[in-house]
């Protein structure tokens, strides 16, 4: 997708972000029939619009109390990415774990799971469904993880590692923590359980799930997860001559009215931190709105220890990139930070809401109010 075929979706859904979202929001009427909700997942996890721009749209056309619900859904990719930041190890122990599974065979009753073969029609459909278009209702990527780790009995990070590797919103934060969140994992004592009657009415009749299990036996945590500071990077000089690197973690840079001045020599973007044709797609969108904005030549290279390569041989003083939350992205950058400085910008919409991301969502939600009047929706450049 690319930044204006994410401003045109949003423009189209914009009319359906108040009382309609609210009411409608968990219907899931099945493939190509998403209407009540946006579809703007893929866009937002590549920020090729961010959820200031979002928030702003939405807030003008509805005011916040009936576009609340909507907001709050918003606020929730929010709580991921701080909540992970916070406790980074989630994303390094659910790697070694799905690794070691892996390594160790994979369970029976896995490949009926992912090939859709398991006999409950909604799971089988929502696994061909998510297969064939990368996209999944959230209430039926809730149910989907509800039933593979209670009713089917297998391991929560594999599921994980199934639609991160389909999806095509793939996020380390909401992705891991929401199967930790269904799982039982992340709210000690609450697991979230499908149901076959919830099923039936929300798909709108289409399902009668057989077989799903009553009860929950939470899955045993590997290790606590630890409680660290939000990792603080090194801030842009604007005056230095920096190679801007894009990833797919923030592909509308040039939006930033922080980084209007900086001095920008070359663009580059890796290879490597693209998993698929979607994350192509939209960082080649990124190179070329960032080349027309900062008048500089783009180049792509294959992976960070080119771009710093490159980075030498142009002579600049650092090389400037969007944050880098906990992630694949974040991991590539941290073994380069020695050889040439790597400064990262933050957004305010992060700054101002991750330091309430430490414990449950309801610690965020009671700051989104006072949240969106701050400079998280500050104006964009003419
Ligand atoms: C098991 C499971 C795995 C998930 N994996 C991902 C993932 O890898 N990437 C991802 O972006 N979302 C993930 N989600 C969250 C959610 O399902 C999707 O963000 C949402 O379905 C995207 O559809 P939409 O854009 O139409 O959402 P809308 O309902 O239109 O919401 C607008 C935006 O708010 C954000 N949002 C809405 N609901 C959630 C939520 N529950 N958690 C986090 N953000 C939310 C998204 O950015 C979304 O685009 C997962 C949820 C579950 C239960």
């Amino acid at each position: 997708m690319s930044r204006s075929a994410a401003q045109a979706r949003l423009a189209a859904f914009l009319p359906h972000a108040g009382a309609a979202y609210t009411q409608h929001r968990n219907e899931d009427r099945g493939q190509g029939q998403h209407h009540a909700v946006s579809r703007l997942s893929a866009a937002v996890r590549r920020r090729l619009i961010s959820e200031a721009e979002i928030a702003e749209l939405v807030l003008g056309m509805h005011g916040y109390a009936p576009a609340a619900k909507f907001i709050a859904e918003l606020y929730w990719r929010t709580y991921w990415k701080g909540w992970l930041e916070q406790h980074p190890s989630v994303w390094h122990d659910w790697r070694a774990e799905c690794a070691r599974l892996t390594e160790q065979g994979l369970p029976e009753g896995y490949a009926a799971a992912v090939e859709g073969r398991t006999g409950i029609d909604a799971f089988d459909a929502w696994a061909r469904e998510l297969f064939e278009t990368g996209y999944l209702h959230n209430w039926a990527r809730m149910q989907f993880a509800s039933i593979w780790i209670f009713t089917l009995g297998l391991p929560w990070a594999l599921g994980a590692a199934f639609t991160f590797r389909h999806l095509v919103d793939a996020d380390p934060a909401s992705n891991t923590l929401s199967w930790r969140w269904v799982a039982g994992l992340h709210t000690p004592g609450k697991v979230y359980l499908a149901n076959a009657e919830r099923i039936q009415v929300q798909t709108g009749g289409r399902f009668r799930a057989q077989g799903l299990t009553k009860t929950a036996d939470v899955p045993r945590e590997t290790s606590v997860p630890d409680l660290c500071r939000i990792r603080e990077p090194a801030v842009p000089d604007l005056q230095a001559p920096s190679l801007l690197l894009l990833t797919p973690e923030d592909l509308s840079l040039e939006t930033e009215v922080r980084l209007q001045g900086l001095d920008v020599r070359r663009v580059v973007a890796c290879r490597r931190h693209c998993s698929g044709a979607a994350d192509i797609a939209a960082v080649a969108d990124g190179l070329q709105r960032a080349t027309g904005h900062w008048g500089v030549a783009a180049r792509w290279v294959d992976d960070v220890d080119a771009a710093v390569a490159v980075a030498q041989e142009d002579g600049v003083a650092q090389i400037v990139t969007g944050y880098a939350p906990v992630g694949q992205v974040a991991d590539s950058l941290a073994a380069h930070r020695e050889a040439i400085p790597i400064a990262e910008h933050r957004r305010a919409w992060d700054e101002q809401a991750w330091p309430y991301c430490r414990k449950g969502y309801f610690a965020l939600a009671q700051h989104i109010p006072a949240l969106l009047g701050t400079a998280a929706l500050a104006p964009l450049p003419a």
